[in-house]
């Protein structure tokens, strides 16, 4: 179990990598187990990660064995601890979430498929500076009823109840910013109205798993 958990988070790395969504260790992968969590170490690369340099630790941040966690760890660890659902988080500082969040604003609900992430918008968590404590307290709350949050001069932040699920939701999140960063840029957008939205949630619950999400699983098991 908990090798496949971590060849889990190493593919799922790997592919972020893959696709442009984290540049120079600029993003970290964790996993929930039994007894916390397994995340990237700090500074690692796609090139030399490998299942046994990710670090277990517990979610008050009491590491097992040498390697230093991610200097996020406290942000991962405060999301196992508020959402019970979350099995697996991503943090980056891909480009177009990044852009967004620079702007402090939400990504609001200009495209049906914000509902995937449980609300009518993605938050921007306010800025603070990276790694603290303050940090992981502003993004739980910013994931309040959703599963991403933007946050704020930084970055971006996904938990989903599977790995493949967080893979996908966080390349479905960073399409979605640049294409409502590029709609922006051409004109003015035509938000969906909250009945518009009431309607994309109800066929989310009636459908369940969309495309796009099968479609990265397969990718990653692949
Ligand atoms: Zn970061």
């Amino acid at each position: 179990m908990s090798d496949d958990t971590r060849r889990q988070i190493v593919a799922v790395y790997r592919e972020i990598d893959r696709r442009g969504l984290i540049v120079a260790s600029a993003g970290n992968v964790s996993h929930r187990t039994d007894s916390g969590m397994i995340i990237t170490p700090s500074g690692c690369s796609a090139e030399t990660l490998a299942p046994a340099l990710l670090v277990a630790m517990t979610l008050d941040g009491d590491v097992r064995g040498d390697t230093t966690p991610s200097s996020e760890w406290a942000m991962h660890a405060a999301i196992y601890q508020a959402c019970p659902s979350a099995q697996c988080v991503v943090h980056t500082h891909a480009d177009a979430c990044t852009a967004l969040a620079c702007l402090n604003e939400a990504l609001p609900a200009f495209h049906y498929m914000i509902a995937n992430f449980g609300g009518d918008d993605v938050r921007c968590a306010p800025y603070v500076t990276f790694g603290t404590p303050e940090l992981a307290r502003l993004a739980v709350q910013a994931l309040a009823g959703r599963t991403a949050c933007l946050l704020a001069n930084h970055g971006v932040i996904v938990h989903a109840t599977t790995a493949d699920r967080a893979l996908s939701d966080a390349i479905v999140l960073e399409t979605l910013c640049r294409q409502y960063l590029l709609a922006r840029s051409a004109g003015t957008v035509r938000l969906l109205t909250a009945e518009e939205m009431r309607a994309a949630h109800e066929r989310y619950r009636t459908y369940g798993q969309t495309g796009t999400r099968e479609q990265a699983g397969q990718e990653l098991s692949s």
